[in-house]
């Protein structure tokens, strides 16, 4: 998104590339010529009156030109070489003519292949016109075949080596911190990725990385890492890094909110502006220098329509109450604040500063920075969603699997955990005795008290690798291993011991059988024999332990 808007800075701005600001002399003035036949260097520099010093040069289009620097600031040190920078822009050659008091002129000729060897980091091109004895008082350029796409001579100025070279060094520094960072960055991200998998993650590695390659070959960086590269390729570069840039910071957008910010039309909306900035940036690759004018005002067009994009997306982001609106708005102000802040400049309605100077790199750096926040602070709330419905499926998964009056297992979830259990079990049965009696005495809610104490006292009893379940009303079943097994008998002991709500006395009656426990019918066998021994102790007066040894048929 920084680029998007660095981008539409450049495109408003009539100000040239400002990265040489820094220096101590402003941009020299500049007034321009159409070349036409029978141009010669020594008399323009005396019929200054010939130049356009008012029209835009853009304004101009592309073409063979002059321009005029009529008048040099006041150079403190004639003894020293003069090094002309100006910002790398499209053209086939230029010769610089430099004239000195005494009235000779220099000429510093550059073929287009040799833009690269000249190039300092921000992308500018230096010429140097050596010290002699008289100062020089003015410059003259001859620029062929300019595209003319920012300008023909553009941000022109007049420095000593020396200089330069200290804002060489600085500029190295600011744009290793940005390569250093990216690094850092893309690392993080992309082992995050490799542990999480949002696909956000992914499509921010990747504009990073893509923003880094726009950085090297925007700076100039890549020309002195290959020297011969020329220079159309390298602005194709920054063309092409450009529009996959932008692409993927809408599609990081996209991605990054909930899905319903982007649903509807606005989803396809931006797979179209993202297929309009490639296709603008492969043309202008493709086909420049071929209508290189045209080509570049189609690619700058493509990014209007991601400008545009910006607000609506914030719009559904705050209308559908999403979560993440705050933290992307601060990361998308940074840029804004300083596109804005280069569109003043270039407006010369604020002055120069450091920000501004080097907005672009400020605003991928805050980006880059920002939206890798943004994603620590979506994956935290994503993993805390995740531990909550954690939390929440446990919680149901265990209300679905108990009784609720009595907290223990029910049938279900009970015969889910014994059937299928290997080696032979031992089954209780335990029934109240004259339960429908207990409730006729003591109510209802009084009969509910006694399954709980009864419940309680017969879970106290049971090791804890015993299952116990209410199977039934007032039936309840006991599974424990054949090797496990407690004596019945201590569980009525126990049940009588209970004090019961009035001091009600409550017995209950148990019946046992073993066996195995493997499937549903091995279940069904063993239940049967136990509910037989558990008819067999009723009968026999109740309160009392039965078990039913018989083989099973
Ligand atoms: P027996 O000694 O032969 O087992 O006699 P019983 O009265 O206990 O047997 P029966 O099966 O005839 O009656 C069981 C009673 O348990 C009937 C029903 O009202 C009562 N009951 C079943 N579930 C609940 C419950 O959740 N709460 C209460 N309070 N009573 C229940
Ligand atoms: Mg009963
Ligand atoms: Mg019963």
């Amino acid at each position: 998104m920084a680029l998007v808007f660095a981008a539409l800075a450049m495109a408003l701005s009539s100000a040239p590339a400002r990265a040489q600001n820094g220096l101590s002399n402003p941009p020299l003035d500049l007034c321009v010529k159409r070349a036409v036949k029978g141009d010669v260097a020594r008399q323009l520099f005396a019929a200054t009156a010939r130049f356009d010093c008012r029209t835009r040069q853009t304004s101009f289009g592309p073409g063979d030109f002059w321009v005029i620097a009529p008048v040099l600031p006041k150079w403190s040190s004639p003894s020293m070489p003069a090094a002309v920078r100006t910002s790398a822009t499209t053209q086939d050659r230029s010769i610089l003519y430099g004239r000195y008091a005494d009235g000779v002129i220099i000429a510093l000729p550059m073929a287009k292949h040799e833009i690269s060897r000249h190039l300092q980091l921000g992308a500018i091109v230096e010429q140097v016109l050596p010290a002699r004895a008289t100062p020089l008082v003015q410059l003259l350029w001859k620029i062929e075949g300019s595209g003319n796409p920012r300008g023909i001579v553009v941000g022109a100025q007049i420095t000593e080596p020396g200089e330069s070279a200290t804002l060489n060094l600085f500029m190295a520094a600011l744009y290793s911190a940005f390569g250093g960072l990216c690094v850092a960055l893309i690392l993080h991200n992309l082992a995050m990725w490799r542990a999480l998998r949002h696909p956000f993650q992914l499509i921010y590695c990747l504009m990073v990385a893509s923003l880094a390659v726009y950085a090297l070959s925007s700076s100039g960086a890549l020309a002195w890492i290959w020297p011969d590269l020329p220079d159309l390729v390298r602005v194709k570069i920054n063309y092409l890094m450009l529009g996959v840039s932008a692409s993927l910071a809408l599609l990081f957008a996209r991605a990054y909110f909930e899905p319903e910010v982007c649903a509807g039309w606005l989803s396809p909306v931006i797979m179209l502006v993202c297929g309009a900035l490639i296709a603008s940036a492969v043309m202008f690759a493709l086909l420049v220098p071929w209508q290189a004018f045209m080509l570049q005002r189609i690619f700058v067009m493509s990014f209007i329509g991601v400008v545009a994009l910006v607000p609506p997306i914030l719009w559904r982001a705050w209308t559908t109450r999403s979560r993440y609106f705050w933290v992307v708005t601060i990361a998308w102000a940074a840029p804004i604040i300083f596109a804005g802040l280069r569109v003043a400049n270039g407006l010369n309605f604020i002055n120069w500063s450091f920000w501004v100077d080097n907005s672009t790199i400020m605003a991928m750096t805050s980006e880059a920075l920002l939206s890798s926040f943004a994603i620590s602070y979506r994956v935290r709330l994503l993993s805390r969603e995740r531990d909550d419905a954690r939390v929440r499926e446990l919680a149901a998964r265990a209300l679905a699997d108990t009784d609720p009056l009595t907290g223990l297992l029910n049938r279900r979830s009970f015969l889910a955990r014994a059937i299928g259990q290997t080696g032979d079990h031992v089954l209780l049965i335990a029934d109240l005795d004259h339960f429908k009696a207990v409730n006729e005495t003591i109510g209802h809610d009084g009969g509910d008290e006694v399954l709980r104490v009864f419940a309680r006292a017969l879970r106290a009893s049971i090791p804890a690798e015993g299952l116990v379940a209410r199977i039934g009303g007032e039936e309840f079943a006991v599974l424990l291993p054949a090797n496990r097994a407690i004596d019945a008998a201590t569980i009525l002991d126990r049940l009588r011991a209970e004090r019961m709500p009035f001091d009600l006395t409550v017995t209950a009656s148990i019946g046992a059988s073993t066996g195995p426990l493997a499937t549903d019918i091995d279940w069904k066998k063993l239940y049967r024999r136990a509910d037989r021994a558990l008819f067999a102790a009723k009968s026999e007066g109740r309160d009392r332990v039965r078990y039913d040894l018989a083989i099973a048929a």
